[in-house]
Order: structure tokens, then sequence, then C-alpha cells
């Protein structure tokens, strides 16, 4: 559970590092509002993506089911920075599909912690792997990272792509080409 007390004692000190006036009228109510902020965009440490995913119906013989730019927030581990952009889901399912919400739902789980979108893609690929248990399945995401744009190298509207292939889509080009043509219509 996330402890409010410590993300205002937390905020209010980094303000006086940064040699500001914790006292002046613009900064006083911050750290609260950040501790209130933290609580919703990190909500997903406290949440399990079972459990979006349990609810299945049965569905026979499908081809590719891909759920294509759904927009995430997240927030970069490293530097405590918004990254952000679209993720594309695919999977193929073995007689059991799940509600096209639910797909989003599970990007959101684990967008809403601390995050690299390395692992961001991974732990999503893993999670409908794990509860749908299909033939396989393919995850890409695009983002802009704030750690890139708005300091170091600021190459703005550098995109970072990364892709997650499981089961048959790691196994077969064929499936890959299939998820890219469809990725073009
Ligand atoms: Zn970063």
């Amino acid at each position: 559970m996330i402890d409010k007390e410590k993300i205002r004692q937390g905020v209010a000190l980094l303000l006086e590092g940064i040699g500001e006036d914790i006292g002046r009228e613009g900064l006083q109510g911050t750290p609260d509002r950040i501790a209130r902020m933290y609580e919703e965009i990190f909500a997903g440490l406290d949440q399990n993506p079972q459990e979006a995913l349990s609810k299945t119906f049965e569905a026979k013989q499908c081809g590719i089911v891909l759920e294509k730019d759904i927009l995430f927030y997240s927030v970069c581990e490293h530097h405590l920075l918004p990254f952000f952009g679209k993720a594309h889901l695919a999977y193929i399912p073995d007689g059991r599909v799940v509600g096209l919400s639910k797909l989003a739902r599970t990007v959101e789980v684990y967008a809403r912690r601390p995050q690299i979108q390395e692992q961001l893609s991974t732990q999503i690929a893993d999670a409908l792997m794990e509860c749908l248990k299909p033939k396989g399945v393919m995850v890409m995401l695009e983002a802009e990272h704030m750690c890139m744009t708005m300091r170091g190298v600021k190459k703005s509207g550098a995109q970072t792509v990364t892709l997650a292939t499981r089961g048959v889509f790691a196994d077969n080009r064929c499936f890959q080409e299939e998820f890219w043509q469809m990725m073009r219509r």
C-alpha cells in the first residue's frame, strides 16, 4: 500500500534539496498533491492482471486477435519521469478469448508502476500467456520517454519500440509477418 505521509515528507525534502522555499504559496499544497497523484499513477502496484483476465469465453478456431493503439502512460523507474505511447497486443486463442477491454486493463495494471519499457512489454506478454493459455502472444510498445526528451540527449519525438513474442509468435516468423500486415491496415 502507498504511504502518503512518506511521500509528502519526501517531496518536501526534495523541494528543499533543490533550494526551494517550501513555505511559499505555490508550493504549500504540492507534497500533498503529489502524494494523491502517486496513489493514482502507481495504483498498479496493488493490482494484479489475473483479475482482469480471469473471465474468458469459449471461441472456436480463432485467428490472430489484435488490439492496437491502446494508449498508456507509465513512469520510468530510473528518473521518475513519464513515458507514454501506444501498446499493440496480439494473441492467437486456443479455445478461449477474453473481453477486449481486459487487454487494455492489463496494460494499465503494469503501466501504473515504476517501470522500464522492456519489462512492461514482457510482463504484459507473460500475463496473457499465463491467464489465457493462448497459442501465442505478441506485444509491441512504442513510447516517448520524457527522460530522453526533456533532459540529457533531448531527442524530441524519439520513439522507443519494444517487442515481446511468446509461443507461435516466437517460433514461427509467418505469424509475426501477419502481425505486421494487420498493423499496417
Ligand atoms: Zn528514464
